[in-house]
């Protein structure tokens, strides 16, 4: 019998390959039919979840960088609060990118990056990223095309400088439909509870979604590279996004195999008094 694909195979982009957004269904969800059967199915990988980062903390070998992007309301902060929750927090750290203030940008664009990559036995998640400064710099033209043209090499060459230090790097692109971004942009502007995630700003950035588009293929399609690939993670449906998510990182954790590091001493005719 055909195995099936894993989630790893099924997102991720292959190195070197052209990649075509617009071919990716958004809308996806594989092979469930029900959100019920999807969280269910979620439910079970967390306790994997967190049963592997604890064997991965206790193994301090390695660190685990998560770098998340996606357009506004794209979910990445809901990715995070779902797919994570209930992993010992003592192991992750989440740092988010904001526009650079004028410390950072008198440095090198990748200063304040790697400044907070994960030291080993850490968990990094990246709520957008060094990828902003061939993104977001890209579209408004914060930079002149040769400085952002250059970085996708640098990029590559940042990331493999971590790899080989010992940390393992999964990139994940929320992919949402233009529709679905104007239904969660109304949606926060319907509820007064969802009032502070609205910023009048996204909706400026909406209009230039192709812009955006284009950005994302690019970067994708360059930095997509075996030590730190990039995975299109269809993300319409919230509890599909979760669950791809945690499917990738339990498939990639356990395919490090973290062990519970033997004891120094010999334990067996020690007594406690
Ligand atoms: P949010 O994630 O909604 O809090 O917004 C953060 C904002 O910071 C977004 O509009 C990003 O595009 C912006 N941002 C992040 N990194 C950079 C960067 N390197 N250059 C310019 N803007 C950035
Ligand atoms: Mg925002």
């Amino acid at each position: 019998m055909k195995q099936p694909l894993s989630y790893c195979q099924r997102c991720g982009v292959p190195p070197g390959s052209a990649l075509d957004l617009n071919a990716i269904d958004a809308n996806d969800t594989g092979p469930f039919s029900s959100k019920k059967q999807g969280r269910k199915a979620l439910k079970q990988l967390r306790s994997r979840l967190v049963e592997l980062q604890e064997r991965f903390y206790a193994w301090d070998k390695r660190s685990l960088l998560i770098v998340l992007q996606a357009m506004d309301t794209g979910g990445k902060d809901g990715a995070i609060e779902h797919v994570m929750s209930g992993v010992n927090p003592q192991g992750v750290r989440v740092h988010s990118f904001k526009v650079p203030t004028a410390n950072e940008l008198a440095h090198d664009y990748l200063w304040r990056v790697h400044k907070v990559a994960p030291r080993r036995r850490m968990i990094g998640i990246f709520n957008r990223s060094h990828y902003e400064d061939v993104l977001v710099v890209r579209v408004h033209n914060l930079a002149p095309s040769q400085v952002w043209q250059q970085r996708y090499e640098q990029i590559n060459a940042f990331e493999e400088l971590l790899h080989a230090g010992g940390t393992t790097i999964l990139k994940f692109y929320l992919h949402i439909s233009k529709d679905e971004q104007a239904r969660r942009l109304q949606a926060r502007l319907d509820d007064p509870n969802k009032h502070w995630k609205f910023s009048k700003g996204d909706l400026k950035e909406r209009l230039l979604w192709d812009d955006y588009m284009a950005a994302y293929t690019d970067a994708l399609s360059r930095c997509s590279t075996e030590q730190a690939p990039w995975y299109v993670i269809p993300a319409n449906h919230k509890w599909y996004r979760n669950l791809v998510i945690a499917n990738i990182l339990v498939e990639t954790l356990q395919s490090l195999d973290p062990q519970y590091p033997l004891p120094e001493d010999d334990l067996a005719g020690i007594v406690v008094q």
